[in-house]
């Protein structure tokens, strides 16, 4: 039987996977495990900077996160920017709000430098009030942002209908920094760019084990090993056991979208603008809509039945229908989820929280600078050790249950 792809964006993407190259037979600059955004971006920057560097990927480019993603190409962080600032001091809150704000620029600058053919639209982000308490949530951040002179805006709900075509929103804050891409396109885009810089990149091959020997790293793998001056872990919350407690420095949550069919006329009112919108939910919903009119909802949890069946296929068909009551009937082309990394303070350290676009991208550029000399206090944040958050399985296991009820009370509402 047919594999089926990872998600939706496998088949839509304008660009291919780069071919693999047999790993490096000499001692390399920097290996880099995982052929996602973070693992890539460091390659990109890596060998722009002259160092010769070796991505290992265990599946294919963008199996992670990165190929799943909803693709909405976010500033800043989750957590409002006083809060940063409060959690970080003085020193680092300013500069990681700072570099986090322009960071979407720096996303689209790449795709631009690097023609990535990515379905990339800068028309904003919509983060939606499905309360008046969020409504009251979101008017606090934008003074905040306001402060700063962010081009963050705050709208009504009748601007919020114009934006997206639905009446469920009391308001939202509308960020004009951000924008949309096809997550898998920019992905596969970062590696063939990496691949041009002069970085090796070898796909279906598995760290398994990494040694210190003397000034040197032995990297070994399914296909061999490898010796490196340095080694970057972009394994995200797809990390194994590779390095002793990395796998419970986060808990991972599941995340699942699902798209329906290209909707045409029908449907030219939802998003003709293709913002992407989120919602103020504590388990959050998102809308957006893709270059060919298909439209994608998603929320937190794993994907439960098929396309046609079952209580993802029910959750998202009522929730479409509470949105746009006026929509006929749709049909559903692809389900999928992927897992994210969460930290215990929301900031992206360990994990991205489901903010990797720009955190990956941001990041592979620092460690490029770190590897060729650039001063660790100059990092958008402190380095930390390795630490265990307390039963992260557990939690891992309690959020997957407390999601699928949630997709099961919207079914049945
Ligand atoms: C459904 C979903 C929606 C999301 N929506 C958004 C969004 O809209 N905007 C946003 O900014 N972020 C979003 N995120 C988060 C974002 O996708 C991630 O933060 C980002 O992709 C992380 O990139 P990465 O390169 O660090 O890791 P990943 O892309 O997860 O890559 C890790 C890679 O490491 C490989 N690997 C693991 N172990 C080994 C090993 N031992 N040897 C070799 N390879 C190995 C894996 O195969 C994998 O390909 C979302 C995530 C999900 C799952």
């Amino acid at each position: 039987m047919q594999k089926q792809p990872i998600s939706l964006w496998v088949t839509t993407a304008e660009e291919d996977e780069v071919s693999s190259a047999p790993l490096s037979g000499d001692r390399i600059d920097v290996a880099i495990v995982g052929g996602g955004y973070t693992g890539l971006s460091t390659a990109l920057h890596c060998a722009e900077r002259g160092l010769s560097a070796q991505v290992i990927e265990a599946e294919c480019i963008g199996y992670g996160g990165s190929g799943r993603n909803v693709g909405f190409v976010n500033a800043a962080a989750w957590l409002p920017p006083d809060k940063v600032h409060k959690t970080l001091g003085p020193e680092y809150g300013p500069r990681f709000i700072k570099q986090f704000s322009a960071a979407p620029a720096r996303v689209f600058e790449l795709i631009e430098k690097h023609r990535i053919q990515c379905e990339a639209t800068r028309t904003g982000t919509v983060h939606a009030a499905n309360s008046r308490t969020g409504f009251r949530e979101l008017r606090d951040r934008h003074a905040q942002w306001c402060r700063l002179g962010e081009p963050v805006e705050l709208i009504d709900h009748d601007h919020v209908h114009q934006l997206t075509g639905s009446r469920e929103f009391h308001g939202g804050l509308f960020d004009h920094r951000a924008g949309t891409i096809n997550p898998m396109a920019y992905c596969r885009g970062l590696a063939r760019a990496a691949n041009e810089a002069g970085a090796r990149i070898s796909i279906g091959v598995r760290a398994t084990k990494l040694k210190r020997i003397r000034n040197s790293w032995r990297i070994e793998t399914n296909q061999g090993n490898l010796r490196a001056g340095s080694v970057v872990l972009g394994t995200n919350a797809y990390t194994d056991h590779l390095w002793p407690g990395l796998n419970s420095a986060f808990s991972a949550i599941h995340y699942l979208q699902i798209a329906t069919k290209p909707l045409g006329a029908t449907a030219a009112h939802i998003l003709p603008g293709r913002q992407g919108l989120w919602d103020t939910g504590r388990i959050m919903f998102n809308i957006r809509r893709d270059a060919k009119g298909r439209i994608l909802v998603g929320t937190m949890g794993r994907v439960v039945g098929s396309t046609k069946l079952g209580l993802t296929h029910r959750w998202a068909l009522r929730r479409i229908q509470r949105i746009f009551p006026d929509l006929g009937p749709i049909e559903f082309e692809q389900a999928w989820h992927g897992r994210i990394a969460m930290t215990q303070d929301h900031l992206p350290t360990i994990g991205y929280n489901g903010r990797g676009i720009t955190t990956g991208t941001l990041f592979g550029q620092s460690l490029a600078d770190l590897l060729t000399g650039m001063d660790p206090k100059k990092l958008p944040l402190p380095l930390t050790n390795l630490s265990s958050v307390p039963c992260s399985r557990l939690k891992s296991c309690s959020y997957d249950l407390v999601f699928t009820a949630n997709q099961i009370i919207n079914a049945i509402r």
